[in-house]
């Protein structure tokens, strides 16, 4: 196809057709007219039905007419991965295609044979797979993060993985494609969930920070995406200060500066020795993993602060001993899950792992067909 990129390893035969599993995909029959009109256009797409471009197996969500999958949870042969976080990106596929940054997070994270073969794609550029279009498209999740857009015989769906909307300057900001179906996370996916402006939750730290100058301040911040959001936020909130970093964070934080992201003057906070400094009046920046462990007695009268999405919940931060909740979140709130729906004049919306019943309900109250998806393997808890 002309101006495509065609690659040898995603052009495999036909997968096995699976008809007899798509009964619990079709969409379901509503009289309000306004879904009706949303069936119709879709239904005008050719002959071509969505479950027919895309549905979900065991292994995650398969495109039979590509012969794919999209952030598959078991090892498959094709993957097309969103973002390097955990539940996304696994080790294991023999062929794996996503952002030159996804994939270098993944060998970060993995190592180098973490697939038998790698192809990248650009933001933006389109690849021709078995006659399906698919593309990459910013999703302002972390680095390299991406919604990933699957089209055949006029028929688009976007599958767009983890996404947020609020400014980050650690990665490319999320940009809408329109689509027939858009599938959609829904972590924080309750009318409850609208995120604080990040850079107010980050006064909030430094206001700790001059408030108890003897105490040791540790952030947990989830390695990869938060804890350089957090390092660039206190940046732009003009904390000039080396900040201490556990050992768990130094790969990525490199990778991050070497693609351009400022962290201004970051140190390791242990070293072989021990604790290189007790970090009084300091940012120590960890996995939330080590709350709890001794790690965090090391240093002076250590006060916990957690940034996550989850914080906006009280209890959650009780249960972690966490002082200082900070509410500070990658993927989008209740508002701008709604907002993005509408810009992508979908018909229809898949809802995949978070609290599907209250999206689903918005749709259906809004005209827009919608269903969950009901995939296993996505950890809300990973924000
Ligand atoms: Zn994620």
């Amino acid at each position: 196809m002309n101006g495509f990129i065609q690659f040898e390893f995603f052009r495999g035969a036909l997968g096995q057709d699976p008809r007899g599993r798509w009964a619990f995909m079709l969409p379901e029959i509503s009289p309000d007219k306004h879904i009706f009109h949303h069936q119709k256009k879709i239904l005008s797409c050719g002959s071509m039905k969505p479950h027919d471009l895309l549905h979900p197996r065991p292994a995650g969500l398969y495109c039979p007419p590509g012969d794919f999958y999209i952030d598959p949870v078991r090892p498959v042969e094709r993957a097309l991965i969103t973002h390097g976080h955990a539940d996304h990106a696994r080790a294991g596929h023999r062929h794996v295609l996503a952002t030159g940054q996804t994939l270098d997070i993944m060998e970060l994270r993995y190592g180098a044979d973490f697939a038998e073969s790698r192809q990248a794609l650009a933001y933006g550029e389109k690849l021709s797979i078995d006659g399906v279009t698919v593309s990459f498209h910013p999703a302002g999740h972390v680095l390299g993060s991406a919604q990933i857009a699957v089209e055949a015989n006029g028929l688009r769906i976007v599958a767009s993985g983890d996404y947020k909307r609020h400014p980050d300057a650690t990665c490319a900001p999320f940009e809408p494609v329109r689509c027939d179906v858009f599938i959609t996370e829904a972590t924080f996916g309750l009318p409850v969930f609208v995120h604080p402006d990040p850079l107010n939750e980050i006064h909030r730290l430094t206001a700790s920070l001059a408030q108890f100058p003897e105490r040791a301040h540790i952030v947990g911040a989830y390695s990869l995406g938060k804890a350089q959001r957090v390092i660039g936020l206190l940046r732009a909130a003009g904390h000039d200060a080396p900040i201490l970093i556990h050992g768990a964070l130094a790969k990525l934080c490199n990778y991050y500066r070497g693609q351009g992201i400022k962290l201004g003057k970051l140190a390791p906070a242990t070293d072989d020795e021990g604790i290189v400094d007790r970090g009084a009046g300091q940012i120590i920046v960890a996995p939330p993993s080590v709350f709890g462990e001794r790690w965090t007695r090391r240093f002076a009268d250590p006060l916990n602060v957690f940034a996550s999405g989850w914080m906006r919940i009280r209890q959650r931060a009780r249960q972690r001993g966490v002082e200082l909740p900070l509410i500070l979140s990658d993927h989008a709130d209740w508002n701008e899950l709604t907002a993005t729906i509408r810009e992508t004049e979908a018909g229809e919306v898949w809802v995949t792992h978070g609290r599907e019943e209250a999206i689903v309900r918005w749709c259906e109250l809004n005209g827009i067909a919608a269903r969950p998806l009901n995939l296993v393997g996505y950890e809300d808890e990973a924000e």
